[in-house]
């Protein structure tokens, strides 16, 4: 069999596989013995709002596949690609980087209007059907085009600069990459929160009163130094319920929705922050970027190794490795990769989510209140109580609901 028809095979595979897992997802957990698991913490409506909101749009999603994977298909299965790489080399005098940056913007933008009409419907019109949506469609317009701009302020160069890097240092370019994936991760972490953020959200620290003596109460028993926990304000946009944490090293900031803190009893933010703080001093954000830096390193070889072996079989459209043309190949290659990789970043996540409910446990000793927590955010948040199993372990990147309370629990103390 050619590369190109192994491609080809693997890529049709890999849809078939995409769309089992949807169908498995639709269904759900059937099992009477879930069903009756959750009727301890949870209410029939309950359980069927988490199933309505889980199944929304889905045709429109199916849809949104299909043409995903046909027009990937058709960038990389047939010379199209490569005529537009050719077209604006032609109409740029030649000029390869002017050339390469009008491909990346027509590439992107080209996504963004496919996907725009779905981007309209999940985020507007379904958010709204179900309650979370607090935007008009004027602020939806805003926050739409504000992504966009920002995305694209920060992709193009970084484009641009891995291309500049692939033709300059056509031998040593994987270090390059890697060193500065793990660099520019590191300094995004940090300044994502000081530049990013406020472009959408307002936030301020968190006001003095007995939430705020409890937190820094927390954070002493936990032995970390925190000076930073923001309260931003999510219910600009919707009613969804979070916390999370930025930042690297003694840059770390703590953010809690606005929303979160109005639907919560303060032992219930406070076990949602010892979540959170599990994470952290668990090292979990320096091992994951470990272990990305390892897995960019190896994914550098795999897509050398691949366009070679594709180009020297001769019967795909290819250029040079550095082509912008090449892109969609890449991605291709990126993306029958990840299908394989997203099984252990999922389970490597579910550990991770579990050892941070333990130390949110640990550290407040109230299973109570993170119960309570856990049962109002699944509420609150309309989220699937009965899941796959199959869609659980290849690709959630939490325990269900009711595992986290099961192992809460079962908790005793130490
Ligand atoms: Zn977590």
């Amino acid at each position: 069999m050619s590369i190109r028809t192994s491609f080809l095979f693997v890529y049709l595979l890999q849809f078939g596989f995409a769309m089992l897992l949807k169908y498995l997802s639709f269904l759900g957990d059937t099992s009477s013995e879930t069903h009756e698991a959750i009727l301890k913490y949870f209410t029939e409506e309950d359980l069927r709002k988490g199933i309505e909101y889980d199944r929304r749009g889905f045709f429109a999603s199916l849809a949104s596949e299909w043409i995903d994977v046909f027009l990937t298909g058709l960038l990389v299965f047939t010379p199209f690609s490569v005529k537009i790489e050719d077209f604006l080399l032609r109409k740029t005098g030649q000029r390869f980087y002017f050339a390469a940056a009008l491909f990346l913007l027509a590439l992107g933008f080209f996504k963004f209007l496919i996907g725009l009409p779905f981007h309209y419907y999940f985020g507007y019109v379904l958010e709204h059907r179900f309650g979370f949506s607090a935007m008009t469609l004027w602020d939806w317009i805003l926050y739409t085009t504000k992504s966009l701009l920002v995305g694209t302020a920060i992709s193009l160069p970084l484009g641009l600069g891995s291309i500049f890097i692939l033709r300059k240092f056509t031998s040593s370019w994987k270090y390059i990459i890697t060193a500065g994936s793990l660099v520019l991760g590191l300094a995004f972490s940090v300044l994502f929160p000081i530049f990013i953020t406020p472009l959408f959200y307002e936030y301020h620290p968190i006001e003095e009163g007995s939430l705020k003596s409890k937190i820094v109460d927390l954070c002493h028993r936990a032995k970390i130094e925190v000076s930073d926990v923001y309260v931003i304000n999510e219910s600009k946009y919707s009613g969804h319920t979070n916390a999370y944490f930025t930042g690297w090293g003694t840059n770390r900031k703590i953010f809690l929705y606005d929303t979160l803190i109005q639907k919560h009893t303060e032992a219930e933010v406070i076990s949602v922050l010892g979540h959170e703080i599990g994470h952290w001093v668990h090292n979990h954000q320096t091992k994951d970027i470990l272990i990305g830096t390892a897995e960019t390193f190896l994914l550098c070889f795999v897509l050398a190794y691949l366009f070679r072996k594709t180009k020297e079989e001769n019967r795909l459209p290819l250029k040079e490795f550095s082509s912008p043309s090449s892109l969609p190949f890449l991605f291709l290659v990126l993306s029958l990769v990840g299908t394989v990789t997203r099984p252990v970043w999922s389970t490597l996540s579910r550990m991770q989510e579990s050892q941070a409910d333990l130390e949110a446990l640990v550290l407040t000793k109230d299973k109570e209140a993170f119960i309570e927590a856990e049962k109002k955010l699944a509420k609150d948040n309309r989220s699937r109580l009965n899941p796959n199993r199959w869609e659980v372990l290849l690709e959630h990147s939490h325990p269900t609901t009711l595992e986290r309370i099961h192992m809460a629990e079962g908790f005793s103390g130490e």
